[in-house]
């Protein structure tokens, strides 16, 4: 792909000739009556903060680990990073200082961006890095907005060619190692060329944007693609839904995980005549049931659009704009995405409607986790194609049908979480023999985290004590909602522990319905 620009990214988004007074982002603040943020305004913005991040050392190439609450500036300081040819490293908010600390070891960024409230212990861990450390709030104040509030606005755009990164951001790892996935300028531009096609996307659209940013569905498939359609988002600090319910009049469409939509379909001022001059809705990031599905037509008379993809792989499939949206399925590959089914030990073809290892290939996958070389080679094929770790099946339409998760991912609220991590966790509390985390079925989360714990001989252990224990280690979506005692685990004859019976015995726990606002 040859974009003739200076920087891939950055020009696409934010460089192409549009009308400087047209919204980007409107933020309903409910006591100054909310405020807009223009193209104009994004420009200017991003040129202050790239002057401030050269200021600050920040070189083309290094990373700037960010982990702040969304806000417009949040988003300038994504853009501005990228425009001064640094790598945009976006942690969830949610993550303890002991988690922090492993990322910054990691990713050696030059600049750490934090909150005021938890500088004391982000700004000591930057310092062991030989990182600076700055601050951003998310009403947009902080030391960063106060050095980018005395640069220029002009700032010559640093030359970054499709290869290079934009952007790297960690995905849990099967053995509690995270892993810093990277994406070059070209996988994300790519990916938002395809889903502006794909979706429609015109400079008419207004996205009622509730997702996190530090999160490739919030940051990379909404903002990527209504900045590149030049559209405007209505920016949420969170899901809420008493603000959806006010804001959606003002919006054409919106993306959500499923959680979003059972939330939605919880309220009865959630109907059809709130949402008739909606154009589009979309799901993602974990599975949408189907009877959320059919509900949410019954109530709405919408179709909800069900996508997938990952951190690594950006947007894979789809299902259709104008064809037939079928609940249960992911739809159909991207164009450019070549997806196929193979059996999971060898990698070898599997017959349609046959479940096997998604495996696709195509300008949306990653370049491979950062400093984890073989890592990366054991998770593609010889002939390129990622092994995405997801079980799946085409059906005789070609639609791709999600079936499970090899690597025993729970999918909690939209947040990935591997089971290893906490059950490494717990296993180090004294008392404890070892223990088993496993997903269950969650009403409002989509699974919740329930873990089964071993004692060893003698000693008393309580739910709250465990729970207490962990509650600094892990951020607060891993930390078990239920924790249960057994005398052993259940095994399998290779030993391994048999996590099906764990979740037949528990996976009623969450079956009460939540009661919702
Ligand atoms: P993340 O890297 O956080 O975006 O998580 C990616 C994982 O989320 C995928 O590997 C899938 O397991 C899951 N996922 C994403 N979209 C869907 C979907 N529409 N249906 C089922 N699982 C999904």
């Amino acid at each position: 792909m040859t974009t003739g620009s200076s920087n891939v990214l950055y020009d696409a988004l934010l460089g192409a000739a549009r009308d400087p007074q047209k919204a980007l982002i409107r933020r309903p603040a409910p006591a100054a009556g909310g405020d807009v943020i223009s193209y104009g305004d994004m420009v200017a913005l991003t040129g202050r903060l790239a002057n401030a991040l050269v200021g600050l050392g920040v070189k083309p190439g290094d990373r700037v680990a960010v982990q702040v609450e969304k806000s417009a500036e949040a988003l300038a300081l994504y853009l501005a990073t990228v425009r001064a040819g640094g790598v945009f490293l976006p942690l969830n908010t949610a993550y303890t200082a002991s988690e922090v600390s492993y990322f910054v070891g990691d990713a050696e960024p030059a600049l750490v961006v934090c909150s005021g409230a938890s500088l004391d212990a982000v700004s000591v861990i930057a310092g062991k890095n030989g990182a600076r450390c700055e601050t951003l709030e998310g009403d947009g104040t902080g030391s960063l907005m106060d050095l980018a509030a005395s640069q220029p606005e002009a700032f010559e755009t640093v030359t970054r060619d499709n290869d290079d990164l934009a952007a790297i951001l960690y995905t849990s790892g099967t053995t509690g190692r995270s892993k810093g996935a990277m994406l070059s300028h070209m996988n994300l531009l790519d990916n938002a060329r395809v889903l502006v096609d794909t979706w429609r996307f015109t400079d008419a659209d207004v996205l009622l944007h509730a997702l996190p940013i530090f999160h490739t569905h919030g940051l990379f498939v909404a903002s990527n693609t209504v900045m590149l359609s030049g559209g405007t988002m209505i920016f949420l600090p969170k899901f809420d839904a008493d603000a959806i319910i006010s804001l959606l009049p003002q919006a054409t469409t919106m993306m959500g995980v499923p959680t979003f939509y059972t939330r939605l379909l919880a309220r009865k001022d959630f109907n059809r005549d709130l949402v008739s001059h909606m154009r589009l809705f979309t799901s993602g990031s974990a599975p949408l049931l189907a009877e959320t599905h059919v509900e949410f037509e019954d109530r709405t008379g919408h179709r909800i659009l069900e996508r997938y993809g990952m951190t690594e792989t950006n947007m894979s499939t789809s299902n259709p704009y104008d064809g037939e949206r079928r609940a249960g399925t992911v739809g159909f590959p991207l164009p450019g995405v070549s997806l196929r089914i193979a059996d999971p030990d060898t990698g070898a073809p599997i017959d349609t409607g046959k479940i096997g290892m998604i495996e696709v290939t195509g300008p949306n996958v990653f370049s491979g986790y950062w400093r984890m070389p073989e890592k990366t080679a054991s998770e593609f094929r010889a002939d390129g194609f990622f092994i995405t770790g997801d079980l799946g099946q085409i059906d005789e339409d070609g639609y791709v049908h999600i079936v499970g998760r090899q690597k025993d991912l729970i999918i909690s609220g939209g947040f990935n979480i591997y089971p290893k991590e906490i059950e490494l966790a717990i296993d180090e509390l004294e008392g404890v023999n070892e223990s088993a985390v496993i997903g269950v079925p969650h009403p409002d989360f989509g699974e919740g985290v329930v873990a089964v714990v071993v004692p060893l001989e003698g000693a008393k252990l309580s739910e709250d004590g465990v729970k207490a224990a962990i509650a600094d280690k892990l951020a607060r979506f891993k930390q078990p909602k239920r924790v249960f005692f057994a005398d052993a685990l259940p095994r399998n004859t290779m030993g391994k522990v048999q996590k099906n019976l764990l979740r037949d015995d528990h996976g009623a726990e969450f079956s009460e319905p939540v009661t919702l606002s």
